[in-house]
């Protein structure tokens, strides 16, 4: 019989050549990326064979639970079979072909990760989506991308049936669930029949290997193509200093698995440490489950958005045990101050804050170990050259306001995303000379470290002064009402525009004087931040529109004071 795996095809010299302190070097640029790269050989089958040989400890590769009893522990070496009949099931009955794109809409259910790994052993391009998707989102992302299959679960599957007559494209469909869907194959049926052998592709480094969509907070989410290499290697830095993840830690990210956060988090920093990914099902996020988790699972290492932790330092904290935590990050929006306060307060630990993109990955972090300055999202990240530029590429002195930008040498840096697929007029318009831009404005301090003032549609101007949303809110937050708050551009006569804040206000305040605590509310503002900031207009409400993320939606509430709903 021959042999399985690729080293079959390249060689055992050139399979085993890759380290962790190889991809190390990558990322720092002290070693040229390699032609050849993918992330199931390189780094998940290595895994195995240390797992093997006794030279890693016996922590799982992926541990999912749904909080009803059911568990699933598979170690690097089930993931690697597992994942090798996948691939299987992906090229034989469903017909695929290195370069298909396929869309994956599926729950936080293990599935997803052989789905994901499966597409990296032949070379499909995986397209994940969130099962929170719309039928209008779902054909747009299947005619946009041409896909040519989707993997799906039982609540999509009619969905997906109702617009398959207009997507072309689309020759299969994949469906996972316990029970059988007509017209549609069973990856449960046809996974335990499916072989074990198979000879992962040779990708190169630069070929597609995703393609995540943005979050969608500013309009349309736009589909970002990243390489085998950029993520695959990209996050090497990232796991290490940012995450500090080793081969005992236990992460649990909790992302949805439609999202760039699940693959940096649930996917490649993790397994490029060799640590575990630790998976809750929760198909609603609830903080009581959430903290039940952390006091019953080792888990030691959190991911989550600041809109949870927000939620959770509302509860007594104090109460809870947690059985093994030791390190919390955050991102994907500006976290508040007083919400990084609070956490340490009642659990003794550090939120390290991150910041980053879809499309070119963390830009800045606060570093495990790192003096953290509340309210700043770190320094820029290796390999990163990051700085503030103004609206001609002009690099801007310390202390000054600007866009958040990349330098960019000769070459595009390997992490960075491709293109946005089919789209090359706005792949353009993110460089600006010898920057990529990010679209966010902040300031650098004299200590190199970053502070976001808001997305640059975000900023407020009023009589002449910039006002960034951010640090308003995270004014407001200060005060015992406030739960959070969204802050916008409001028309005004005089003035142009000026500020208004939605704020949703904690249980003990609900029944307040509305009037008393607006005048409250403004006093805390001006006090607590430049008084021109305040917010001239105060409305209460139930709660904020957010992405699904998570994500504050500003340019909804804006559109809605200017009338452009
Ligand atoms: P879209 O591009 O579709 O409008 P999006 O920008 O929210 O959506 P993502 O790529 O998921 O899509 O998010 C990146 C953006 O999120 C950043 O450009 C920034 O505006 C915001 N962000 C991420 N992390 C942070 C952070 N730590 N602090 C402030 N903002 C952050
Ligand atoms: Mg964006």
């Amino acid at each position: 019989a021959k042999p399985a795996g690729r080293h079959f095809h390249r060689g055992p010299q050139l399979w085993t050549s890759l380290t962790l302190a190889d991809f190390e070097a990558i990322n720092r640029c002290e070693k040229p990326l390699p032609k050849n790269f993918n992330f199931a050989a390189d780094v998940l089958d290595q895994w195995s064979q240390k797992e093997k040989s006794g030279e890693r400890p016996a922590n799982p590769a992926l541990w999912w639970v749904n909080g009803q009893g059911d568990e699933v522990k598979w170690s690097f070496q089930e993931l690697g079979s597992l994942s090798r009949k996948a691939a299987n099931v992906l090229t034989k009955p469903c017909g695929l072909q290195r370069g298909d794109r396929v869309a994956v809409i599926l729950p936080r259910i293990p599935e997803w990760w052989l789905i994901n790994v499966a597409c990296m052993r032949t070379g499909l391009v995986f397209m994940p989506g969130t099962t929170q998707l719309t039928r209008k989102d779902i054909l747009y992302r299947l005619q946009a991308s041409k896909a040519k299959c989707i993997v799906a679960s039982e609540e999509v599957a009619p969905v997906v049936d109702s617009i398959v007559s207009e997507c072309p494209n689309l020759k299969t469909k994949l469906l996972v669930s316990p029970h059988r869907w007509d017209g549609w194959l069973s990856f449960q049926e046809l996974l335990p029949s499916a072989s074990e052998e198979h000879s992962c592709v040779e990708t190169g480094s630069q070929d597609p290997m995703a393609i995540y969509f943005t979050s969608g907070t500013t309009g349309s989410p736009k589909m970002a193509q990243h390489s085998q290499s950029s993520l695959g290697i990209g996050y090497t830095l990232c796991g290490r200093y940012w995450l500090d993840l080793t081969p005992s830690d236990i992460m649990w990210n909790m992302s949805d698995t439609g999202w760039v956060k699940a693959a940096i988090g649930s996917v490649f920093s993790t397994w490029l440490q060799g640590a575990c990914v630790f998976v809750h099902r929760m198909a609603q996020f609830d903080t009581d489950t959430f903290l039940d988790t952390l006091t019953t699972y080792p888990i030691t290492t959190l991911c989550s958005a600041p809109t949870v932790y927000r939620m959770l330092v509302q509860k007594d904290l104090k109460r809870y045990q947690f059985k093994r935590l030791r390190h919390c990050v955050t991102g994907g929006e500006p976290l508040n101050p007083e919400v990084l306060e609070q956490w340490k307060v009642q659990t003794g630990l550090e939120l390290y804050e991150g910041y980053g993109q879809t499309e070119v990955g963390i830009i800045c972090a606060n570093r495990k170990g790192q003096e953290i300055k509340p309210g700043s999202m770190g320094k820029g990240v290796v390999p990163y050259d990051v700085q503030i530029i103004d609206e001609n590429g002009n690099v801007l002195p310390s202390g000054k306001e600007g866009e958040i930008a990349l330098r960019l040498d000769s070459t595009r840096p390997f992490c960075f995303f491709s293109e946005y697929v089919d789209n090359p007029e706005k792949t353009d318009a993110t460089i600006r000379g010898n920057f990529y831009v990010t679209g966010d404005r902040g300031v650098m301090d004299n200590d190199g470290y970053f502070w976001f003032v808001g997305r640059a549609d975000d900023v407020i101007i009023s009589s002449g002064y910039r006002i960034g949303p951010f640090e308003v809110e995270s004014a407001l937050i200060e005060h015992p009402a406030v739960v959070e708050s969204a802050v916008v551009s409001s028309p005004d006569p005089i003035r142009g525009e000026v500020v208004k804040a939605f704020v949703v206000l904690a249980a003990p305040f609900k029944s307040s004087n509305r009037e008393k605590l607006t005048a409250e509310l403004q006093d805390h503002v001006k006090n607590s931040t430049a008084p021109y900031k305040y917010p001239r207009k105060v409305e209460f409400v139930q709660e904020l529109p957010k992405t699904i993320t998570g994500k504050i939606k500003r340019n909804v509430l804006r559109d809605q004071e200017w009338g452009r709903a």
